[in-house]
């Protein structure tokens, strides 16, 4: 059978976002309420494989070097397989909004193969982000939207459709909690 995907987005969806900038330093690091709880119920019940996409914007260059990023990205990551969160593949662009880079979302570059591939299920797939730019990533990918709305206002520059298209096309659930999530997931699974 062909496997759905949850595409889960890093900051504003698993990690809180900092007000500005990166995730750079131990301070900013800050879990989404309840995410441990939600995500570990969600892969221990549900038939979905968990695919990481996060765009970092200038990671590798003077202004977000490697060192400020990787230990703590690599806590996230352990932190999650702890309790059983396991994520297939793991996508970061580091890139910055202005060089429109296909790998930067809501582009679709980095998980293109996952696209018209009979081994996935991407109409009965979703993700998970708190932008709407993971929003049109949705839209652009074929699937639908969990849209974590923890950051509102950010990415309206880069989305290709209008927010309101992008709602009525490929939003499947607006909401502030993962327990919503997690019962939204859970509501799907059982049809
Ligand atoms: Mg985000």
């Amino acid at each position: 059978m062909a496997k759905k995907i949850l595409f889960i987005d890093r900051d504003g969806t698993l990690i809180i976002e900092p007000v500005s900038g990166n995730i750079d330093s131990w301070d900013k690091l800050q879990f989404y309420p309840h995410v441990f709880k939600y995500m570990n119920l969600i892969a221990a019940e549900f038939d979905y494989e968990l695919i990481m996409v996060s765009n970092q914007d200038g990671l590798g260059t003077q202004y977000f070097p490697y060192s400020n990023f990787q230990p703590i990205h690599d806590f996230v990551i352990n932190a999650f397989e702890n309790e059983d969160v396991h994520f297939s593949a793991v996508y970061i662009d580091p890139s910055f909004k202005e060089d429109k880079s296909p790998n930067r979302k809501p582009r679709i570059g980095m998980v293109k193969q996952y696209m018209n591939n009979p081994d996935y299920d991407l109409e009965n797939s979703f993700v998970i982000g708190d932008r709407i730019t993971d929003v049109q990533f949705a839209k652009n990918l074929g699937c639908k939207a969990l849209w974590l709305l923890h950051t509102p206002g950010k990415g309206l520059t880069e989305i290709t459709d209008t927010e309101d298209v992008l709602r009525a096309t490929a939003l499947a659930l607006e909401t502030k909690a993962w327990k919503e999530i997690y019962e939204f997931l859970k509501n799907e699974n059982s049809k």
